[in-house]
């Protein structure tokens, strides 16, 4: 089968050429006669199977054949995805295969200043790539009109449920025409999502590809017994004789992932922590460094790496096992993409045995136990607690890590109204009363938060007042701040404080969460059903 034999015109057809494309993937396939058709579309597929080409070249298509009215160009796809990356790939694809067609595309997202997201939609764009958080803010404050809406295309629609975005979804729902083709894909069904669908697809066309056994046959995959004290030295040892062009790392905790970065460059590897503590600018950054092969170690919790499109990645490391034995076929699917073939190794501790063998089980074969490295497992004992219960080490570490940050966090004299803008460039305050007030710059430094961080952090219930005046107050109280707080005052800040009160109800139930990949939901892959 060949993209024109799917029915593409020759402007999308030659711009799949330019981008290396050479014949179209399953979900392609399926998806994009049904969709060049004007049918909905519902696609059973998970992150990599080629969505993005699968719903973008037929809503390019269609655009093009009814240009918009001379002069006005209003929104007439709107192609919502969970995160930042996401929205961003989806975006560079865009427009990429639009590199022919005289139409215009601009994505939006939030943790970033709006006013050049809104200067661009001023100009015009016919297709809007959104994530819920910045479309409904947006949306609010009247910078968007979706009258002229003809594709709506949802996007990974059960990792929004997952990530808590699923009232935004339904509220943007309520904004659009109830005329219009929907693309829907989502890698599971559940319940909700079964709702959803059928309350928004007509007489839809389904398609599924189900890529999730494919990685196991073609991935090189070992084990190495390992004591947790000794996992980031056999790492360093490895990425020095394995000549290993780029690696992702996966950990457990976004702790112990900020910690194996740190180890790995003082043992003269180039590393960096990926996860959603990170401030957009900082996960960007370290990603653009990874595929520009200045950092040859990401490394990353579950959460983060979904959604980052890295081809040709040679090695996937499991520092930690991960609880949920289809997590590992899901972080192995990693490498081996696109034809290459791929490296998985995983570090099992005394403590992570029982995962490895529902691993083994999950994909019916025995993963190859590499023995003779110079760290072989000593510590042939779980851990437990003062109540001599069994923990999991890397958590208890990643609580006390927490614990240790926020006590420090309120002993600074700075624990107040600013904390969270304090860094190198906004000098403490203290001491220096006379000192020119600065303007805190709000992409410096780490706390700029993006929607899956702001959702998993704990917090106090919104109050109202904190952002304007009671900031100190709910310092003293030890509350961590509102997400106000951590924004410039303006004249939009009452109504993002609406924002945090729309959503107050998954954040105070995930309130006592201290680190997203405790949470079992999270941690579970998006493409499965059932609950661990
Ligand atoms: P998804 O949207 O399902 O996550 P993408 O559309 O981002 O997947 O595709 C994953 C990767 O595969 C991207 O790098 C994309 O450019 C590439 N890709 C998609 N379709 C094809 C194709 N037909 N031929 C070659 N590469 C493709």
């Amino acid at each position: 089968m060949t993209f024109e034999e799917l029915g593409l015109i020759p402007p999308i057809l030659r711009a799949l050429t330019d981008y290396g494309y050479e014949a179209p993937s399953p979900i392609q396939e399926a998806a994009i006669p049904p969709a060049l058709e004007g049918r909905d579309v519902l696609g059973c597929a998970q992150t990599g199977t080629g969505k993005t080409c699968a719903f973008a070249t037929p809503i390019l298509q269609r655009l093009q054949a009814h240009p918009a009215p001379k002069g006005v160009r209003p929104i007439r796809a709107l192609i919502l995805t969970p995160t930042r990356e996401l929205a961003l790939q989806i975006q560079e694809n865009i427009a990429a295969y639009a590199k022919h067609l005289p139409l215009r595309s601009t994505v939006i997202f939030g943790g970033v200043g709006q006013n050049p997201q809104v200067e661009r939609l001023k100009r015009g764009v016919d297709i809007l790539v959104a994530t819920p958080g910045r479309l409904c803010d947006l949306y609010n404050q009247g910078f968007l009109n979706f009258s002229k809406l003809e594709t709506f295309v949802l996007d990974e629609a059960d990792r929004m449920l997952d990530m808590g975005f699923i009232h935004d979804v339904r509220k943007i729902l309520g904004w659009l025409p109830a005329q219009k083709q929907t693309l829907f894909f989502s890698a599971t069904m559940p319940q909700e999502i079964t709702e959803l669908v059928s309350s928004l697809l007509h007489d839809p066309v389904r398609v599924a590809v189900d890529p999730i056994s494919s990685p196991v046959e073609v991935i090189d995959q070992s084990v190495y017994f390992v004591d947790k004290v000794n996992k980031t030295k056999l790492l360093a040892d490895l990425f020095r004789k394995d000549e290993i062009q780029n690696a992702l790392v996966f950990t457990r905790t976004k702790h112990g992932a900020n910690k194996v970065a740190g180890e790995l460059q003082r043992a003269g590897i180039p590393a960096a922590a990926i996860h959603g503590n990170k401030s957009q600018t900082a996960r960007q950054q370290a990603l653009a460094d990874f595929k520009a092969g200045r950092v040859a170690a990401l490394v990353a919790t579950d959460i983060a790496a979904r959604g980052l499109d890295i081809e040709a990645l040679s090695h996937v490391f499991n520092y930690n096992m991960p609880d949920v034995p289809e997590t590992y076929v899901h972080r192995i699917g990693r490498t081996g993409r696109a034809g290459h073939t791929g490296v998985a190794i995983s570090f099992c501790d005394y403590s992570e045995k029982e995962n490895l063998r529902g691993i083994e089980r999950l994909i019916n074969k025995k993963i190859r136990l590499v023995s003779d490295h110079p760290w072989p497992m000593q510590v042939f004992e779980l851990t437990r607690d003062s109540h001599g219960r069994v923990v999991c080490a890397e958590d208890m570490e990643a609580k006390a890590a927490s614990r240790e940050h926020k006590r420090a966090r309120s002993m600074s004299p700075n624990a107040g109204h600013r904390a969270h803008h304090a860094d190198a460039s906004t000098p403490s305050r203290a001491g220096q009363e006379k000192a020119p007030r600065q303007r805190p710059n709000p992409l410096a430094g780490e706390r700029i938060m993006d929607a899956t961080a702001r959702l998993l952090s704990s917090r106090a219930p919104a109050n109202r007042d904190t952002g304007r005046t009671g900031a100190p107050q709910a310092r003293q109280n030890g509350q961590q701040g509102t997400r106000k707080q951590q924004r410039p005052a303006s004249g939009g800040a009452a109504r993002r404080g609406r924002g945090d009160q729309r959503r107050s109800k998954p954040e105070l139930r995930r309130s006592n969460q201290k680190d997203s990949t405790e949470q079992p939901s999270l941690m579970k892959p998006y493409y499965l059903n059932d609950e661990k």
